[in-house]
């Protein structure tokens, strides 16, 4: 049935472990990645409009509202080439902290290519979206999976695995921007001394052992971002006094996430650095499972 307005959420995401295999001569990277999905996410508005076009409002000021936007990118593309003649009017809520290496941008849009293929009962199957997701973006595919997956090629190429152990999680965001394409332009993708075992996490992950799994974690983008902003490693180094099992850096940074098993630990490492000066932005939220999928 076709609906008026639907309400979703655009979860978040972090990398439990990142690898770069080399950079290739279109000069993008060749990743090996461990997805996995958080509670912590953007609220998504979707209403028909009997009058064609689309528009977006959100509560960031400083965030495009047109096609700048990838929530709106994904909702023209749909539309376009189903060629839907009413309009659709997006409503934002952000909470995901912007260029953050969570996703946030690709989730949205994700969220806005499920929703409108909902709406207008466009008849695409979960591959046909995730098609043409990729037009938008390398994480986006996966944003419309979401879960615990294994990424290759320039992140598009996807893995199901089963759900990661569950454990609590806080989230740190430096406040300091780094970009991607710096973090990217800055790797020596050939001299890394070392590379994460990603084939070992995937078995930790598959025989749900959460210590293993945490034991493994490692990012290849922290030899870029951690000598240009030490504070990445001083939260990490907090998290961990704080008892966390491991801490890194996710995607291209410079959100710090913190995997603990108790969480009592969790909360107080949440509330120091809540407390504190290095973190502008802390969470504590949970990993995301796709049975939660509403
Ligand atoms: P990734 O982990 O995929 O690198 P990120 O979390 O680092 O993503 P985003 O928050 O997705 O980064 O977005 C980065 C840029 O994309 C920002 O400069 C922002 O202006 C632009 N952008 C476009 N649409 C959105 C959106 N819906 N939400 C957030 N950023 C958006």
């Amino acid at each position: 049935m076709e609906e008026r307005k639907l309400e979703l959420q655009a979860v978040a995401k972090v990398n439990l472990g990142l690898d770069v295999l080399r950079r290739r001569e279109d000069g993008y990277h060749e990743l090996r990645m461990i997805m996995q999905s958080i509670r912590l996410h953007d609220r998504i508005t979707l209403e028909r409009m009997d009058s064609a076009g689309i528009t977006l409002q959100t509560n960031l000021g400083d965030l495009p509202v047109d096609e700048g936007n990838l929530a709106y990118r994904a909702a023209k593309l749909l539309m376009e080439e189903c060629r839907v003649g009413e309009g659709l009017r997006i409503g934002l809520e952000k909470h995901i902290p912007v260029a953050a290496g969570l996703a946030g941008g690709s989730s949205d849009a994700a969220a806005v290519l499920v929703g409108v293929n909902r709406m207008f009962a466009l008849g695409f199957s979960q591959e046909e979206l995730m098609a043409r997701a990729v037009k938008i973006g390398a994480d986006v595919p996966y944003c419309v999976m979401r879960g615990t997956a294994l990424a290759e090629g320039i992140g598009d190429r996807l893995t199901v695995l089963p759900d990661a152990p569950d454990l609590h999680v806080v989230l740190a965001k430096p406040p300091i921007a780094v970009s991607t394409a710096f973090v990217y332009g800055n790797l020596k993708a050939d001299k890394l001394a070392v590379h994460p075992d990603i084939d070992a996490q995937v078995q930790a992950i598959r025989a749900g052992d959460a210590r293993r799994m945490a034991e493994l974690m490692g990012n290849v983008l922290e030899t870029v971002t951690i000598p240009a902003c030490p504070v990445i490693a001083q939260i990490k180094e907090r998290m961990l006094r704080a008892g966390a099992l491991n801490a890194m850096m996710s995607g291209s940074g410079p959100t710090v996430f913190g995997l603990f098993e108790e969480e009592e630990k969790a909360r107080r490492s949440y509330e120091e650095l809540s407390r504190g000066d290095l973190a502008g932005n802390v969470f504590l939220t949970g990993f995301f499972h796709n049975r939660e999928k509403g």
